[in-house]
């Protein structure tokens, strides 16, 4: 709005989240208070536009407001697709429908601790899936999240199994008596429905839900891993009503690791609400990641053939309106050494809370060099339905003479 300009000197127009009053981000503060602020600003902006320049000329209509307002709302869902990985018609509903929240809204409490623990389980790696952590997209609610799986993980090639039973083994709580429980404790199922297994953690108001491929049979594959576990004389806790006399023995006995799931959940939960990132703003072909102390650990493997470009991840990863609140703590970069390096290198990250009360640390391993874990790893995404636009930036075919990952179209070998 040209005759606006004077009054916001660097031209640039508003985030939707940020208050135009003070710049502050929505949901930081009190949200009341920066949309009163923020209204009576444009008012007042309007007042001085009329009054005091008597400006009559350059007044949009309210069509034009609204077909800016359009235009920005899908440039807003296109970003906001770009960290969760919503369809973007999705997430341009969710801004609609949501204006009080931020762009994208972040969740606490049992919620979070949920959502991380989903975090750690599924990224622990060791198999292979279409998308990084084997998750293709989560869909964004404050107090409520969706987790669309891929169709299948594979750690060998021409083996495939369904990414729904990968996540109910790592997942679902079982306890082996007399030794530690199993999976995400005080995980349950709430129930099924279609594609949608539906969990929360006993006794709270959380929600996430799995969603599986068509096709996914959820009541069949729980009661396979029901009957599997029983066999192995382990007990099934993800139906009982209330926390487990297993699990409240872990819960005293493993005191310090509960703490530090909760410790982490901001973390976790921001990361898997933002997990499209580590396709869209990353070079890395594999995505792993595990937790030591309280430190979460993300080895992120950029393949020789394509520069490793680490900023364009921490800059989305931080970013002021959509990342998380991280600051880099400490940083050793290698990046000068990618020109001579032979085998490969390692730049390695610490992040950590902007606020320094908050705990956790996240190390990120940006390592460059051959592919890790095989040389087939093309074939093997290939197979597992990976996006081609993204294998062709990740792993580019090489050049036939170099062998690897080529994909031979006959002729000889
Ligand atoms: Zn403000
Ligand atoms: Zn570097």
């Amino acid at each position: 709005m040209r005759h606006y300009r004077w009054l916001r000197p660097d031209r640039r127009p508003v985030p939707a989240s940020r208050c135009p009053f003070c710049g502050a981000i929505q949901g930081t503060k009190k949200p009341a208070l920066h949309l009163y602020l923020s209204n009576l600003f444009l008012r007042a902006q309007k007042w001085v536009h009329r009054s005091v320049f008597e400006c009559v000329g350059q007044q949009r209509s309210r069509t034009d407001l609204t077909v800016t307002a359009g235009g920005r709302l899908t440039r807003l869902a296109r970003t906001r697709s770009h960290y969760s990985g919503e369809p973007v018609q999705y997430a341009s509903e969710a801004l609609r429908n949501h204006r009080h929240l931020p762009l994208l809204p972040d969740t606490q409490g049992a919620q979070a601790v949920l959502e991380s623990a989903v975090m750690e389980k599924l990224g622990r790696g060791g198999e292979w899936w279409a998308h990084p952590v084997g998750i293709a997209g989560v869909h964004l609610a404050p107090h409520r999240s969706v987790v669309v799986l891929d169709s299948h993980s594979g750690s060998r090639p021409g083996k495939k199994f369904p990414t729904s039973d990968y996540a109910l083994a790592h997942l679902l709580p079982s306890a082996e008596p007399g030794v530690q429980v199993d999976g995400v404790m005080r995980l349950r199922v709430v129930g099924v429905r279609n594609l949608d297994l539906h969990l929360k953690l006993v006794n709270t108001g959380s929600s996430l839900v799995l969603r599986g491929t068509p096709g996914t049979r959820w009541l069949h594959l729980l009661a396979e891993r029901r009957r599997d576990l029983e066999e192995g004389g382990f007990v099934p806790l993800w139906d009982e009503p209330g926390p487990s006399s297993y699990e409240l023995e872990d819960e005293r006995e493993f005191a310090s690791l509960v703490q530090r799931g909760r410790d982490l959940a901001w973390l976790g939960s921001g990361l898997l609400r933002r997990i499209a990132i580590f396709q869209h703003a990353s070079t890395a072909y594999s995505t792993r990641s595990w937790i030591t102390g309280d430190e979460w650990i993300f080895e992120l493997d950029t393949h020789r053939d394509v520069p490793l470009a680490h900023d364009e991840f921490l800059k989305s990863l931080v970013d002021d309106v959509w990342g998380l609140p991280l600051k880099v703590k400490r940083r050793f970069c290698d990046c000068s050494s990618q020109s001579t390096a032979r085998r490969g290198y390692q730049c390695t990250y610490y992040l950590e809370h902007r606020d320094p009360e908050v705990p956790g640390i996240m190390q990120i391993r940006f390592r460059w060099g051959d592919a890790v874990y095989g040389d087939d790893v093309r074939e093997r995404l290939e197979e597992l339905k990976a996006d081609q636009e993204w294998l062709d930036r990740v792993l580019p075919r090489r050049s036939s003479q170099r062998g690897g990952s080529v994909v031979r179209k006959g002729g000889p070998r």
